[in-house]
């Protein structure tokens, strides 16, 4: 037995009440199995779409070509697919299309893992055809079926093996695993945005092992790059998305997060990162960060001392950038500089603050500028 939401049961139930089997599938069975919470619940039924919207007030046309019609609650929203198949694929990526059938088992044949590809209803019990539960028990990924067949199919299953892999802490089966590495060639017909988006989740979940393992995904993704046991670690234990791209891709970051189309706060925050050279005090490298907050930076620098010197200095109120200082550009135009004079000199006292931190008042600050100009 296991416990759905009492919505997504309410929902299973009115599609039987109308004639149709339901259930809950994929990751949510897989999450409640493992004793987690799932984060969305997805139902299969052999109702078509156009059942499903009859039976339900308030749906949304999500894929009905692909069968899946949205079922708008108070509690969220759910997805509703028809049973499926999928035709052939085309260019190892997307199916032809679809065919709707009548059976689960057929549905969940379509899927990519074991542990994916069961399928659960309160009132028709459990459907595992291909032994998702035990393979859960012995915490292992395997494709449903025949691993190059399923990775020649749809090369986003290959990202998906190695993210799920880091996220569940599974092993993954010995001939899924070698079909994943020999087909890693394949990932070029994955678009750039769901690459990004499955790198992400696996970079988030990953320990270093767990890169490493991945390591020939990403030969795949990012040629340009060589990797170090030593990135691996680095990126595995910093706690920032912009710190674990920066440690694994050195300074081509950027490039390759921009090829990836990675939103452009991130592309600018790993490119700050990958490039840092320490400077003359650590107050004066944070100010200068302009995409990285200090939280992130500490976490790619994992310099304890560092953080603490920063820390320390912010505690005892010390100015922590030029807008902190005592004097502000209209004083150094009041003393003769002009144009570029006047950022300069604030850098130069910002840097003279930093090393003497009682000494930010007006008239000191009027004076060393001074000496500046002379
Ligand atoms: P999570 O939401 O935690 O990432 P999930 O298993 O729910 O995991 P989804 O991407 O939400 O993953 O997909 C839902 C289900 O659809 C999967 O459990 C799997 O059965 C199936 N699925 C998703 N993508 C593929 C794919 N590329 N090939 C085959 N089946 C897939
Ligand atoms: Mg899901």
């Amino acid at each position: 037995m296991l416990s759905l939401p009492k919505h997504i049961e309410a929902l299973c139930q009115k599609l039987e009440e109308k004639g149709f089997a339901a259930y809950a599938v994929g990751g949510c069975v897989r999450d409640l199995l493992c004793g987690k919470t799932p984060g969305d619940y997805d139902v299969t039924s052999s109702a078509l779409p156009a059942d499903v919207k009859g039976i339900f007030p308030h749906t949304a046309d999500t894929g009905i070509a692909h069968g899946t019609v949205t079922v708008v609650l108070p509690e969220g929203n759910v997805e509703v697919t028809t049973f499926r198949k999928d035709g052939d694929y085309k260019d190892s990526r997307h199916p032809d299309g679809v065919t709707f059938v009548s059976h689960i088992e057929a549905d969940l044949a379509r899927r990519d893992f074991t542990v994916n590809a069961m399928a659960y209803s309160p009132l028709r019990g459990f459907v595992d055809p291909f032994g998702g539960k035990a393979d859960l028990q012995h915490k292992i990924l395997r494709t449903v079926g025949d691993p190059e067949v399923r990775f020649s199919e749809d090369a986003l299953r290959i990202l998906r093996l190695y993210r799920f892999s880091a996220q569940l802490a599974f092993e993954i089966e010995e001939k899924t695993e070698m079909m994943a590495r020999k087909l890693s060639g394949t990932l070029c017909h994955v678009s750039r945005e769901r690459i990004f988006a499955e790198l992400s989740k696996l970079l988030h979940f990953a320990s270093a092992s767990d890169l490493e393992r991945a390591e020939v995904i990403f030969r795949a993704v990012m040629p340009e790059v060589s990797f170090s046991a030593d990135d691996f670690e680095k990126a595995a234990s910093c706690t920032a998305m912009a710190g674990k791209w920066a440690h694994l891709c050195g300074r081509a970051a950027a490039d390759i997060l921009r090829h990836l189309r990675a939103p452009r706060k991130l592309i600018r925050s790993a490119e700050e990162l990958a490039t840092y050279r320490k400077g003359k005090h650590i107050v004066a490298d944070v100010s200068a960060l302009s995409y990285t907050t200090p939280h992130d930076f500490f976490a790619f620098l994992q310099d304890a001392a560092a953080e603490n010197e920063w820390l320390s200095a912010k505690k005892k109120g010390f100015p922590m950038h030029v807008g902190e200082l005592a004097v502000c550009g209209a004083d150094m135009k009041a003393l003769g500089f002009s144009g570029k004079e006047i950022g300069e000199a604030l850098e130069r006292l910002f840097m003279y603050v930093i090393e003497n931190p009682a000494n930010n008042k007006k008239d000191i600050l009027m004076e060393v500028a001074t000496w500046i100009y002379k």
